[in-house]
């Protein structure tokens, strides 16, 4: 048979407008999850309320079935005693999806310095978005969605639970690192 061969350049040029148009759409339709465990909930709430219309990043309407949301906010300190649910639910969401620690105390462990404390979600799931504060401010929570939407229209994706050492210059802390990661 002859014949000329396709032109798969073209090809290429097409699926990276299909990726292009995707993250758009992904970015403007976020199903969030709100793992909340403690005190940065009010502020959480406070975020979701009019004043800051989190519909203006299409992230207003949370989900609570992991499998049916794609972006897990983790609000507040994380216990060794509840790390294994958080990981469940994190396993039931499906691709794709992307992980916001909330709070200081879920990006680091914040000021807890104890046995029952996890420091830092990181070591258990991985992150895409740190939001430290204790609690963030609304306008600090509007600011890591738009970083998240960044991530999510460049197809940048954490896929690992990398550790301390994922984290923002600001959130490092050598001396706990070193208490509790041997
Ligand atoms: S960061 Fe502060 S407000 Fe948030 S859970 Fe920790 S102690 Fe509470």
């Amino acid at each position: 048979m002859s014949g000329t061969k396709p032109d798969l350049s073209k090809l290429d040029w097409m699926t990276t407008r299909i990726d292009a148009a995707l993250g758009w759409a992904r970015k403007f339709s976020l199903f969030q999850y709100p793992f909340v465990t403690a005190c940065c909930g009010m502020e959480y709430m406070a975020t979701a309320c009019s004043h800051y219309d989190v519909d203006r990043f299409g992230a207003g309407f949370p989900r609570f079935s992991p499998r049916q949301a794609d972006v897990l906010f983790v609000v507040g300190t994380v216990s060794h005693k509840i790390a294994p649910m958080l990981k469940r639910v994190y396993d039931q969401m499906v691709e794709p999806k992307w992980v916001v620690a909330f709070g200081v105390c879920t990006c680091t462990g914040g000021f807890y310095d104890n046995y029952a404390t996890v420091m830092g979600i990181d070591t258990i799931i991985p992150v895409d978005v740190y939001i430290p504060g204790c609690p963030p401010r609304p306008e600090n929570v509007l600011d890591g969605l738009i970083k998240l939407q960044e991530k999510i229209q460049s197809g940048v994706k954490a896929t690992l639970p990398l550790g301390p050492s994922a984290r923002p210059a600001e959130l490092q802390t050598p001396h706990r690192i070193e208490a509790h990661t041997s």
